[in-house]
């Protein structure tokens, strides 16, 4: 275990609003992590560290989901040994969109864009 990914949960309703409110106001990148369908993590106003782990399609940590006292919790877990100054970074996973974010990872593999 690496580090968990900590913020408000939220439902779906809810980060549709905030994701509106956030563009409008011009706060760059998003810190919506989506546990199941109807509950987000929101790390934007309230979260730790790990919502500037980057994404890779390469990445040397990956995120999964687990239930600490039926509470669901987002954790990143390492794939690999990972090396002193080695950036961390998992695979965000975001489901295919037609506006695409790019990808800049830097990795032989790399898709190209994040969605
Ligand atoms: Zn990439």
């Amino acid at each position: 275990m690496v580090i968990e990914y900590v913020g408000e949960t939220i439902r779906q309703v809810i980060a549709d609003r905030r994701e509106q409110r956030y563009e409008e106001e011009g706060i760059g990148g998003s810190y919506l992590f989506r546990i199941d369908q109807d509950t987000i993590i929101d790390a934007t106003k309230c979260g730790n560290l790990a919502r500037f782990i980057n994404h890779s399609c390469n990445p040397n940590c990956y995120a999964k989901v687990i239930s600490v006292e039926s509470q669901k919790k987002i954790v990143i877990y390492s794939r690999q040994p990972i090396s002193i100054n080695e950036e961390i970074t998992y695979n965000y996973k975001f489901p295919i969109e037609d506006t695409k974010i790019p990808c800049l990872c830097g990795a032989e593999n790399c898709r190209g864009s994040l969605n």
